[in-house]
């Protein structure tokens, strides 16, 4: 892998950027594989990068049915965060914003994580009590975070609309400074060269189409591109995990549904934080083209159709003016829609499968961006050890049998 530097830059500068090297190759599909990952997302392809780095296992294969990212992973609106309620998932997104403090270093590539902070808004005496208590949650596990009053608010984003007079006033909100925003597709793309870089074939245009089992151990998949064997899957495949998973004859407590976004037509500096709002139902940042990023909750239908309803748009300017009167004459540019996978619990399933040699990683419903490194180090380290780490093992299918689910609805009410 060449290394990427300023001196880099600069000497490629003197050949007009025509010289870069690709950054993966784009191998034929072998025979066998030690381990198949279904879904080159971010997901996808940070488990094959921590299999390689990690466990040496490089004979390894990512099998995506389209483009690199293409998925929710280049949909999402790149909000980090790690102040999620219950212990199992504060732990885990805890262990993954580490991973993304070094992740630049990690894979020498910019993922542009820029922690800037993220409030979480409170409407109401119930949405103070939910916050105060999450802060002090948070605390107890070592994770960073902060009760702010509504002047706090102010002080901290101060083109928000404090005034008593709104429909929904602000009383405050929690601040997790170590939060922010990433760069989405880099992500892959920086995933995507790290793991070729140990080995790791990636192969585009290749759509699993079936799952190959012999009584009861999966033996490969059936792909656009042929058979291909393998000794153990990894379903990594977000919205589409559940019709993945009926392949092998296994049924996840799994919807799917539409989740859209939008962003405005670039504007100057104006926000310099992210703002969630669960009750109004709205989340704000900037991005770093000037763009205001907005989304908003699921569609409550089921739907595999990258595209949502309009009412959804609708509501969330409506929410987005309240809090923000400034943006009143900023126009919209863009909005799109992804396929989330949601569990009944609102956490993720990262385990294994009654079938011997299948594995799953999905169920990350809205929030999944953020979980990218940990999400890929912890399904890497049970693929390799055909046991769940520590971090992972509460997240088990087993859940919706044993009763021991982990109820993030109320992390946060717009789980980004
Ligand atoms: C609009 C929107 C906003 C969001 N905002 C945030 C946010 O702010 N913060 C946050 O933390 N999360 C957010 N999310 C959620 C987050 O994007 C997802 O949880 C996460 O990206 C899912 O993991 P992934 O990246 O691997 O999925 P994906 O990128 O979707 O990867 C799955 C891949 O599997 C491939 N695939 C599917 N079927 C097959 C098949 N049969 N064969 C081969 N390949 C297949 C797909 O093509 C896809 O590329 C948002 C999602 C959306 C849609």
């Amino acid at each position: 892998m060449s290394k990427y530097s300023i001196f880099t830059i600069a000497r490629n500068a003197l050949s007009h950027h025509k010289n870069w090297p690709r950054q993966w190759r784009s191998p034929e599909p072998q025979k066998e594989y030690d381990v198949i990952i279904v879904g080159g997302g971010g997901h996808g392809l940070a488990t094959a990068y921590y299999l390689a780095k990690e466990h040496g296992l490089t004979n390894v294969a990512v099998l995506e049915k389209g483009w690199l990212g293409g998925g929710n992973t280049a949909r999402n609106t790149t909000i980090v965060r790690s102040n999620y309620l219950w212990d199992e998932s504060a732990a885990i997104y805890e262990k993954s914003l580490q991973l993304w403090e070094g992740l630049s270093q990690d894979i020498n590539y910019n993922v542009m994580l820029s922690q800037r902070g993220v409030l979480n808004l409170a409407h109401s005496l119930s949405d103070v009590r939910e916050g105060v208590r999450r802060v002090n949650a948070n605390r107890l596990n070592g994770v960073d975070a902060e009760w702010l009053d509504a002047e706090g608010v102010k002080e901290f984003c101060p083109i928000i609309n404090i005034s008593n007079k709104a429909r929904h006033p602000v009383l405050g909100a929690t601040l997790q400074r170590r939060g922010g925003v990433a760069r989405h597709d880099s992500v892959a793309w920086g995933f995507a060269r790290a793991a070729d870089a140990c080995g790791v074939d990636i192969i585009q245009n290749c759509e699993v189409t079936g799952i190959r089992r012999e009584g009861s151990k999966v033996v490969g998949v059936e792909t656009t591109k042929g058979f291909i064997g393998a000794k153990k899957v990894g379903l990594v495949a977000a919205g589409h995990s559940s019709t993945l998973a009926a392949m092998a004859d296994v049924r996840l407590p799994i919807d799917s549904h539409p989740l859209q976004a939008l962003v405005s037509e670039p504007i100057k500096p104006v926000i310099d934080c992210v703002v969630m709002s669960g009750a109004v139902h709205v989340y704000v940042s900037q991005s770093d083209k000037g763009e205001l990023v907005m989304g908003a909750g699921i569609d409550a239908f089921n739907s595999y159709g990258q595209r949502g309803s309009f009412q959804v748009i609708e509501h969330q300017l409506g929410a987005c003016l309240e809090l923000f009167p400034i943006f009143s004459r900023v126009r919209m540019m863009r909005s799109w829609g992804g396929i989330v996978d949601t569990c009944p619990d609102a956490s993720p399933i990262i385990g294994k499968t009654p079938v011997e040699g299948l594995y799953i990683n999905a169920g990350w419903g809205t929030g999944g961006f953020k979980a990218t490194p940990g999400s890929g180090w912890c399904f890497a380290h049970t693929l390799a050890n055909e046991n769940p780490h520590p971090l992972n093992a509460p997240f088990s299918l087993e859940r919706f049998t044993t009763g021991a689910l982990i109820d993030e609805h109320g992390a946060a009410g717009v789980a980004h």
